[in-house]
């Protein structure tokens, strides 16, 4: 690619572009996946979890290596990944959106070089 699209498009495309690259430097406390609580008895019968709704669980379900893995959590933990886990969705929207631009301004950027190229066909003759 030699030349970028012009055009209000374009420079619409690329300032939202670069919007997203200023908010996002790439972090590196990103956690993947989900965080969920769930509850859990611990089998003992005086347990006082034994007539309520159980013992909370903490866990964080991931992909890695193709894998499914769950990680729990110790409570006192939930709130920090939570907030790292929802850090790294919006990193990974962010990666997404600047793909899904690039792939825009390729498409206007050949559009133009058509549009270009056939005009001075045409004031050629
Ligand atoms: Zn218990």
């Amino acid at each position: 690619m030699n030349q970028e699209p012009r055009g209000p498009e374009a420079s619409r495309l690329r300032q939202r572009k670069f919007a997203v690259l200023r908010r996002f430097s790439i972090p590196d406390n990103l956690l993947p996946g989900s965080l969920s609580l769930s509850h859990t008895r611990c089998g003992k019968p005086r347990c006082r979890c034994a007539d309520g709704p159980g013992h909370p669980v903490w866990s964080l379900t991931f992909m890695l290596h193709g894998q499914k893995h769950v990680e729990r959590i110790p409570a006192a933990w939930a709130d920090q990944v939570r907030q790292r886990v929802e850090a790294g969705r919006e990193f990974q929207d962010a990666v997404r959106e600047v793909f899904r631009i690039n792939a825009q301004l390729l498409a206007l950027s050949k559009k133009q070089a058509r549009a270009k190229h056939s005009s001075q066909r045409s004031s050629s003759r």
